[in-house]
Order: structure tokens, then sequence, then C-alpha cells
């Protein structure tokens, strides 16, 4: 259905099944208003004729966020060579119309020309159902006869008025093994009153996550993410002189040409309203990227997986290795065996090494499959090694990056040469090896590249190897093969973006560097990303539960260990800690999560909680690590204070009964005996069935 408007007032209100209450409204003074019963979002067509926002409305709490008198905002904000577009430029109206979206959403589109005629504006306003967000998007065609230059975009440009106000600013660190060392460090900063910025440099290879969260003294705040997995220079500031608090996502470097007719689309981005702490910020973050952007779970019931890869054993792997371990991560009730780097000729010859797999490896996919298990594969596809084919017959496809990923060179992703390669490259090894997971691994996906002799403009590397590159492939593979599930990592989670999500079904955050640096890694990602977007490849045999619970939480749990070296007490444990994973995954995939303690440290007890307010359920993982007590006060969150709960624990037999207050306010004791120990918490309506732990 399309609903098509001229420049005349129009109500629309659409049920669209369920409790939706779409309401978007023209109003004859050329506002528009769009409401989904949550989140209000108000844009008008000024006097001036200028396109302006106007407020921003959280309509359970009443909070309200207005545009700055002074200073026009408007989600339109972008130069070329020669003139900017944004708030302040004179645009004519050129048509309207209202769609509704899946899933469960409505969009407003709006068309403009500039007043000159030289660019027509394409903007999306989207509401979804239940979400207190507004995503949006901007698209530009050029409209003279003339090539011409985008030299900047903001993603994120709002300005606010919020006088006398204060307002504090999180942001979270990617993964770094390259001074300085980052591991999804959350930063909570104050904003500094004279209108200082404070950056989030998110995209592959930059420093932070592409999202940020600001809250004000009374805990009203607004989320932003950007869906872009170049560079990208965010910012947020304040002024308490005039009270203007200003967002803006500038995409680094961007020279864009765009030829007579052609077109230049700005990634989209979501801003939100939520009304709480920074747990609060995350959750409404993660409900609406789950529901809205994500790619979709393969399979409710099982996912995240239980996964063996065989990265323990390096690149010293055969057909029979991976067979034995094979026959006991499904004896240990593991659910897809990867085959790390070291399977193929060399890096990007992506033919199985003759030597180590002489029968390819169809019927090592097909044992593992026989097994119930999914078989993954490494697969490096940005990078290829100096004696590969690929880089000896076209040195010229390498791209200028200069870095090496174990030897190998970075090769162009937006030239298309290379693009037409790696497609039928990928799909050829999709099928050849009958893949169900590529393990997508690299240095960072997005390379500079400013080789004159490509098919992409030299001068426009960032955006160009993103969307044109990287994006672009991905779309075309998925596209073939649907079916086969796509994991990010790039040497650790380094491509943390509203973009990466669309694409891929979970990301790696830490990369196999320990018990402690996986929590930390988890703690922050779990602020911006959904939890099935933190995956942890354990490095250690699973001594003990400590080693075991620091990989516990969080999305796919990829054992990277020797399987075959592993005794008959690791055995015993891995195959009770997969059955406790197993059943607490779901709840730790759709609840929300709560950070119950400071970030991870030796030296502190740290704690994560998932509840589901619809299940009025939670699972904390609590770990010791060096600290002297032996007992720990655990204090949980979320719960409803006069519910009563039956708390039990995974090791410990005492159970107890005890209110949401009793829970919430004084905490239950939470026995740690080991200097490094760790205790799984469940927290379960009393008036269930009473179940002992297994
Ligand atoms: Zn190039």
């Amino acid at each position: 259905m399309k609903v098509v408007a001229a420049l005349t007032w129009l109500t629309l209100t659409l049920p669209i099944g369920g409790n939706a209450q779409f309401h978007f409204q023209h109003t004859p003074e050329n506002h528009w208003v769009l409401s989904n019963g949550w989140i209000e979002a108000e844009f008008q067509f000024t006097h001036q004729q200028t396109f302006e926002f106007v407020a921003l409305r959280n309509l359970r709490t009443g909070d309200i966020w207005k545009a700055h008198p002074a200073l026009a905002s408007s989600p339109v904000r972008f130069a070329s060579e020669s003139e900017a577009v944004d708030a302040y430029i004179p645009l004519r109206f050129v048509q309207e119309s209202i769609e509704p979206i899946p899933p469960r959403g409505m969009r407003q589109n709006l068309v403009f020309d500039e007043k000159g005629g030289g660019f027509r504006i394409f903007l999306a306003l989207e509401l979804y159902d239940n979400e207190p967000v507004l995503r949006y998007s901007v698209r530009i065609r050029n409209l003279l006869d003339q090539p011409r230059r985008i030299r900047m975009a903001d993603m994120l440009s709002w300005n606010f008025e919020e006088p006398g106000n204060e307002f504090r600013l999180l942001r979270v660190n990617q993964w770094s093994v390259l001074p300085p060392l980052r591991n999804f460090e959350p930063q909570d900063i104050l904003l500094p009153s004279d209108f200082r910025r404070e950056f989030v440099y998110s995209g592959a290879g930059a420093a932070h996550c592409a999202w940020l969260a600001v809250r004000d003294r009374r805990d009203r705040g607004l989320i932003a993410g950007w869906e872009f997995d170049g560079r990208t220079e965010a910012s947020a500031r304040y002024r308490a002189s005039d009270g203007r608090l200003q967002l803006s996502a500038f995409i680094e470097s961007l020279n864009r040409y765009v030829t007579p007719g052609g077109e230049f689309q700005v990634p989209p981005a979501f801003i939100g309203l939520f009304r709480g702490n920074w747990d609060e910020a995350g959750f409404r973050t993660q409900r609406f990227v789950e529901r809205v952007l994500a790619k979709r779970v393969p399979e409710e019931h099982k996912f995240p997986y239980v996964v063996w890869d065989s990265w323990g054993y390096q690149t010293d792997i055969n057909e029979s290795l991976i067979r034995r371990n094979a026959d006991i991560a499904a004896r240990l009730g593991m659910e897809m065996v990867i085959v790390d780097l070291g399977w193929s000729r060399t890096i990007g010859d992506w033919r199985h090494d003759p030597v180590k797999f002489p029968n390819g490896l169809a019927p090592l996919a097909d044992y593992v499959h026989s097994l119930g298990m999914k078989f993954g594969l490494h697969l490096a596809i940005a990078e290829a090694a100096l004696d590969s084919p690929v880089a000896r017959e076209h040195p010229e496809w390498l791209s200028t990056e200069p870095y090496s990923y174990f030897g190998a060179k970075g090769l162009c992703l937006s030239h298309k040469p290379v693009q037409q390669w790696l497609i039928q490259e990928i799909v050829r090894v999709i099928d050849e090896y009958q893949v169900d997971w590529i393990l997508q691994d690299g240095e960072h996906l997005v390379k500079r590249c400013t080789r004159r002799d490509h098919t992409h403009d030299p001068d426009d590397s960032n955006y160009s190897n993103a969307v044109d590159g990287l994006n672009a492939i991905l779309e075309a593979v998925q596209k073939l093969r649907p079916a086969v599930l796509w994991e990010n990592c790039a040497n650790g989670g380094s491509m943390m973006t509203f973009n990466m999500v669309k694409y891929y079904v979970t990301s790696i955050t830490n990369d196999a560097s320990g018990a402690l640096g996986s929590r930390q890694a988890v703690f922050g990602a779990t602020f911006p990303f959904p939890a099935r977007y933190t995956d942890r490849y354990m490095p250690e045999q699973p001594s003990n539960t400590y080693i075991t619970r620091s990989y516990m939480f969080g999305g796919p749990w990829i054992f990277m260990n020797k399987l075959e070296a592993m005794s008959p007490a690791e055995l015993a444990l891995a195959a009770n800690e997969i059955r406790t994973y197993k059943a607490i995954r779901p709840l730790m995939r759709d609840s929300k999560i709560f950070h119950l303690t400071d970030a991870p440290l030796e030296g502190r007890v740290d704690a994560i909680e998932a509840y589901s307010p619809s299940r009025d359920t939670a699972v904390v993982v609590i770990t010791r690590d060096g600290v002297p007590s032996n007992h720990h006060l655990l204090r949980l969150e979320g719960l409803n204070p006069e519910s009563s709960y039956r708390v039990r624990f995974q090791d410990d037999r005492r159970i107890y009964v005890m209110t949401g207050r009793q829970l919430l306010e004084d905490g239950v004791p939470v026995v740690l005996p080991a200097p490094q120990s760790s205790e799984i918490v469940y927290i379960e309506p009393a008036d269930l069935a009473f179940a002992l732990p297994d």
C-alpha cells in the first residue's frame, strides 16, 4: 500500500495489527507530526521555505527535546564543493508519501528541491511499532548537467535547546591490539559546558563503536547510532550559556563524485529517547536493533551456538585432526565446527591445501553434518598473500593500505574486477565445501585505497570501500547464498557498527585474549549491542568454572582449545557447562542487560544480569577475580519490588525465597569459594514449579 498526498494537510492513522498505532499528520501549518504512540517527531516547512526539526517528544514520560530557536537543525545536512544544504537553505516542496514498511513500521517520504535547483533531496523518516526511535536517511540527486562532489554529510545533525542543564556522554571503545590497546571500555564523560566536543570515532579500525548516548541530571536521555562501516567522526557538545546541545556524525574524508542525474545515499541513522541510566539506553538501542536492523537469528531455539574453532592448533591442521576434534565437539553438545586459518593453500588462494586435506573439504563438511553440527570456514575475503595466484596475476588489485595480515596485503574491495572475482570465489567456496557459516576475518575491512587505476574514485576511499566495496560484496553473496551465516571478525571486534548488524548474525568482541579480557569486552559491548553480537573465543582448556563462565555470557561461545588434549575432568566440566549455556542463552539473547558492578578487573567482583520482563526471570553470571572475601552481597536490578522470587544457584545448593524489594535493595549473598571463581544465579517467580539445578 502506498499513500500519496499533495502539500495539503493530511492525517493518516493506521493500525497495523496488534497494538501498533501510527498517527502521521501533515498539518495546515506545514508541520509533519509523526507518532507511534510512544515517540513523536515533529518537523516543519517554514515561511522562509526551509525544512527544520521542531521537537522529539516522549509521549510516555512527557519528556520534550525541542529544537534550538536560534540554531535551526535538520536531518538534511550535506555540502558540495561549492555550497552547503541544511536547515538554513530554502527548498521547494516536491512531493510526499507515506508507506507501511516491515517490520511493523511506517515511513514518511519527503522530497524537496534545493531552491536554486541544484539538488533533489529525498528524506525518509521511519517509526516502528513499540520503539521510541526515529530512523531516517537522506538521498541526494544531482539535478545539474555537470558532475559535482559531495564533500560533507552529517548523519546525526541535531541541535536541541536545553537551558541550564548538564549532560553526560557514554561511548564504548572497540577492540584494538595496536597501541593504545582497547577492549570495549565504556567511557562515561561529563560534557564540558563550554561547547568543546567529545568525539566518537567509529568505523572499521577506529577507536569507538558507532553509537553514543547522552543523558541529563534527571536521566532524560538520547541514544543515537549510524549505519556506516567506514570511518566517522561523531561528536556531542553542550554550551551552558545558551543551552545548546549539538550532535553530529560526519563521514570522514568524504569526496563523492556525483554525475549529472546521479545520486548519493547518506547512510541511515537513528535517534531514540530513553529515561533512566545507561542500561536503559542500551536496552532501548538493543531492542530497536534486534527488531529493525539486525540479521535475523537463524534458529530461535538454538542460537547463539556453542562452537569449536580449530585455531587452538594454529595452522597445523588436517582432515583427520579436524574429524577427531569434531567427534569430541559433538559428544560435548557443540553445534558447529569452524576450520580456521590454515585450511587453504595460502591467504587469498581459497582452494583447500592438498596435503592437509587431500580429499578436499566436502567429505569433512559431510562428516561434521553427519554429527548434527554446522560446518564453518575461515575466510579473509579482503586479504591476499603476495604469492597467491590472485596477487601474482593482478598485483594492481591490491589496495594502498600499508599493513600486513599474516604477511598478506589488502585487496581493494571497491575495485569492480576484485568484486566480481571475490563474489564468484566466495560462492564457489560455499558450494564446493558445503559451508554453513563464514568466519570473516582479516585486518580491518574498509581499506584505504588511492590507486588511480581502480574503478572507484581514488579521492573517495572511505565511503567507497565501505559502501561500494564491502557492503556490495556482502549484499551480492548473501543474495546468492541466503542460508549461509556470517560472523564479523577482523582480528577482534573492530567494526562495531549498526551497518555491520545487517549482514552478520554475530561479531567477535575480544579476540582470544583470556578470561578477564573476555568478560571486559562483553561488559562494554553490551551497552550498544545485543548480547548475541559478542562472541568470544576461549583459548584455555576448561579446567575450572572461573574459565568457562568468563566466556559464558553473550553470543556464540567459541571453544578455541585443543579438544583432544582435554582431560576426562575437563571434558565432563565442559559438557556440563555447555548444557548450562544452552539453558540460559535465550534469556541472555532476548533480555534487558544490567551491568550490576563496575567493569571487570583483577581485584574486583563483576556481575552481569539478563532480565526478561515478560517472564519476570533473571540470570546473573558473577565472578570473583582476586578479592579476599568469599562472599558477595549481590543486588539485582529490573525485578518487581512486590513480587516474590525463588533464588537458586548453579553450584551452591541453597535456595532462597525473597521479595523483589529485598533482592533490589538488600541483595542476596553469593558464595564465591576461590579467589578466582564464578557462580550463576537464577531468579524466578516463586510460584513457578520447583526446580533444582542440574
Ligand atoms: Zn582501490
